[in-house]
């Protein structure tokens, strides 16, 4: 464990958005032994796990959990439900959104990458009105389905899934919508039902606390059904046989045994209705993303979301000032205070570094992280107009949590 040995005194600040740090309490449920995934005992967690994550998605449908990472759940979603040569609407939020088109592409599918110009599409959320005007041109129906980002990872800006929801409708028209939730999901407000989507994908290693390595696919009826005639070729990634012995509580092939039982013990924190469950979840990283926002004002420097309506509470993209490297800044941060941000991605490689706000945080772990921020750019010769760590001091301490864990423990 070379890292464990180099920082010998204290925690890691793993301030990234994804993988996010793990509590305790899960990595405790998941030291627990590997079991017989076809005993008696594996059934019962199977079907504890499938209740719980329907619940976080907000949905009464199946949801499909994979041996995977995220990119492995965006491919079972892409080869589901569509056939060689389809043509899907893409919507480009960031990076993670171009990863997606490029897969569509190796797919053999036919993408339509729709979004604003240049680093403007970088700095807000997806324009429905887009989306609507795309599909009303598209009177033959060639279009199969619109697939959307709900959280971008690479710039900290939220899209309004709904919005697009109601942007298909307006246009009449039966494409599916598939939206990749894979960082906003327990962390960011999300209903798989209520706002219409017909797949979304998600993974461990984000809001829901876990280590990488589980990934999910929650279905609508519609995506079922047009699965059952979609032609891409799907094996393993096939919701049919997984569907069927998840009934059971059991899976076709060998499931991720110990992550499972993380994602009860996940499940288990996040709806605890003597926590406030959902709704305390999405308020928390909501008011750590105003407090990390407040920070990033003091210092005089720009936010990468440029639309306040669609701030990410996930985490904060930090724009660096001109001539400033922002990964030369992560370095210091890193080497210095120990302390790991997100670099930029894509085209905003350089530009900005993130910092996530999600996993096993609070209040004070945010602090630190931030005061590593505030001294690393010092040191960097980042010009600063101010102290962000007394800005966010001023609002932790000016705006308790709403549901406050410790009265209610
Ligand atoms: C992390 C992430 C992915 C990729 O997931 P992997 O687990 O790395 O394969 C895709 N989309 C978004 C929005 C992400 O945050």
């Amino acid at each position: 464990m070379p890292t464990l040995d180099f920082h010998p005194t204290g925690r890691h600040f793993l301030q990234i958005p994804g993988p996010s740090p793990v509590p305790d309490r899960i990595l405790r449920a998941m030291s627990l032994p590997t079991i017989d995934h076809r005993g008696p005992e594996f059934g019962v967690l199977g079907l504890q796990v499938l209740k719980g994550i329907a619940q976080i998605f907000q949905t009464k449908h199946p949801v499909i959990i994979y041996p995977a990472s995220g990119t492995g759940a965006w491919e079972a979603a892409l080869a589901n439900v569509l056939s060689p040569g389809d043509q899907v609407l893409m919507y480009e939020t960031g990076h993670f959104a171009s990863l997606w088109n490029k897969m569509a592409q190796r797919l053999g599918l036919k993408p339509e990458f729709l979004g604003l110009p240049g680093i403007e599409g970088w700095r807000k959320g997806v324009q429905a009105h887009l989306i609507e005007e795309r599909l009303k041109a598209d009177t033959q129906h060639a279009i199969k389905a619109v697939c959307v980002v709900h959280n971008e990872t690479s710039t900290g800006v939220t899209s309004n899934i709904l919005a697009v929801r109601k942007a298909i409708d307006a246009a009449r028209h039966p494409a599916l919508l598939m939206v990749d939730s894979i960082s906003g999901l327990a962390s960011a407000e999300y209903k798989h039902d209520d706002w219409g989507v017909d797949v979304t994908i998600s993974g461990s290693q984000k809001g829901l606390m876990l280590p990488p390595g589980i990934s999910f696919n929650a279905v609508s009826p519609k995506a079922i059904e047009t699965s059952k005639s979609a032609k891409l070729p799907k094996a393993f990634w096939a919701w049919d046989e997984i569907i069927e012995m998840n009934k059971s509580g059991y899976w076709p092939y060998t499931p991720n045994t110990n992550l499972l039982y993380g994602l009860a013990e996940a499940c288990d924190m996040l709806l605890a209705p003597e926590h406030g469950g959902l709704p305390a979840v999405f308020e928390r990283h909501q008011r750590w993303g105003e407090g990390v926002r407040a920070a990033v004002r003091a210092w005089g420097l720009e936010i990468q979301c440029a639309d306040p309506a669609v701030y990410s509470p996930v985490l904060t993209g930090v724009m660096m000032p001109e001539g400033i490297d922002a990964d030369a800044v992560r370095r210091v941060i890193y080497e210095r205070f120990d302390c790991s941000l997100g670099t930029g991605l894509g085209k905003v490689k350089g530009r900005m570094f993130r910092i996530g706000h999600l996993g096993d945080c609070n209040d004070l772990t945010l602090m630190g992280a931030l005061a590593g921020c505030e001294m690393g750019m010092k040191l960097s010769g980042v010009k600063l107009a101010g102290s962000g760590v007394q800005a966010a001091m001023d609002f932790f301490a000016s705006h308790p949590a709403v549901v406050n864990l410790k009265k209610a423990a």
